[in-house]
């Protein structure tokens, strides 16, 4: 066969191989956008664990009608525009390649308003079926349908529902945790299963997730340095689970996975911790973006960081420094 360009939706449905792996992705592809657009309320609204529909709700900036389509282009972004931005990103999504992959193994409407113009769009195989006028408060809403009915092999991959609901859920408590000052709803076929007031106060969505006894067993940490600034909660060595997946790290607000820096956590911990036990964590860490480099994998959730030697230490120091006796954060909870 002659080499010859591949067709846009081909080349789509090559990327949706990598960000969207499973409905999960879509929901955390779809509520970074929202964060990205500034909301201050977004809703997530599941069903049957996002394979008949996933649909998010915010009332961020929008779009303008006019740029609508654009969204849907691959490579088309409003976060960067030069090489250099590249290493200055603040924003959650930079890629742009979410909405074209996501646009390519389901159907999509998107209702979006900048408070100027609204507008309804609706795709299939990744191309615009229609468009219209719509009526919508400033805000943007997605609505993905049959996702994966196109890709047979992706579908088969899947696990059973329930399990695809805990990655769901999973993305959505750490994005929760992630913005404190965003105020969350997610349902799943009927039943909310989250809500957070976005009052910025991370003890509250910490009771919000793990129950209020267990957020009251979780002490703040603190440590500044000229690079770096630590802070968060982490559970009491009384506090503890089964797995690590209780820990969750944020980068200027991005959730990320990072083996290392869990390891800090856990070394924070010294002795204290019975074997097999691992502590409930949520770490925030503030740098300079142009400390980390976010665009090393197409999920954004594998991150390179440099000195991360100093920061290893200085989540370390700050949990050790925090479990002594004394440190007991004071009862928040009690004027709610
Ligand atoms: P990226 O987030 O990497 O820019 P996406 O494909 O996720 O790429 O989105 C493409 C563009 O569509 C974004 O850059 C943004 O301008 C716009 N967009 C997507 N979702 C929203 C939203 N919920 N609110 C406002 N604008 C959005
Ligand atoms: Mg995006």
């Amino acid at each position: 066969m002659a080499i010859q360009e591949l067709p846009i939706q081909v080349a789509n449905q090559i990327a949706a191989g990598e960000v969207v792996e499973r409905p999960a992705s879509v929901v955390k592809e779809l509520v970074e956008n929202a964060i990205d657009a500034e909301a201050s309320e977004i809703s997530i609204i599941i069903k049957e664990a996002g394979l008949r529909s996933i649909q998010v709700i915010d009332n961020g900036k929008g779009i303008p009608a006019d740029q609508v389509n654009l969204a849907f282009k691959r490579h088309a972004t409003s976060k960067i525009f030069t090489s250099n931005d590249l290493f200055r990103i603040r924003s959650l999504g930079f890629r742009g390649e979410a909405l074209p992959s996501i646009a390519s193994v389901s159907e999509v409407t998107m209702n979006t308003s900048d408070g100027d113009s609204s507008t309804e769009i609706y795709l299939k195989d990744g191309e615009i079926v229609d468009q219209k006028a719509s009526a919508l408060r400033r805000g943007t809403s997605v609505l993905v349908e049959n996702l994966f009915y196109n890709t047979p092999a992706r579908l088969k991959y899947l696990k059973a529902l329930s399990t695809e609901l805990s990655h769901i859920t999973d993305i959505i408590n750490r994005e929760a945790l992630g913005h404190p000052d965003i105020q969350f709803r997610y349902v799943h076929d009927g039943k909310t299963l989250l809500t957070t007031n976005g009052k910025g106060r991370v003890n509250e969505v910490l009771a919000a997730i793990y129950g209020f006894r267990q957020a009251k067993d979780m002490v703040a940490i603190e440590n500044d340095n000229l690079d770096f600034r630590v802070s968060g909660y982490v559970s009491m060595p009384t506090l503890t689970r089964a797995s690590k997946s209780y820990l969750s790290l944020f980068v200027n607000g991005r959730y990320i996975k990072n083996y290392k820096l869990n390891q800090a956590i856990i070394k924070g911990y010294g002795s204290k911790l019975m074997v097999g036990r691992y502590p409930i964590a949520v770490i925030y860490i503030e740098l300079d973006p142009q400390l980390i480099d976010v665009n090393v994998h197409p999920t954004k959730q594998e991150v390179r960081i440099s000195k991360e030697d100093l920061l290893y230490d200085m989540i370390r120091d700050a949990i050790m420094a925090a479990l002594q006796p004394v440190q007991r954060i004071p009862d928040v909870f009690e004027d709610e």
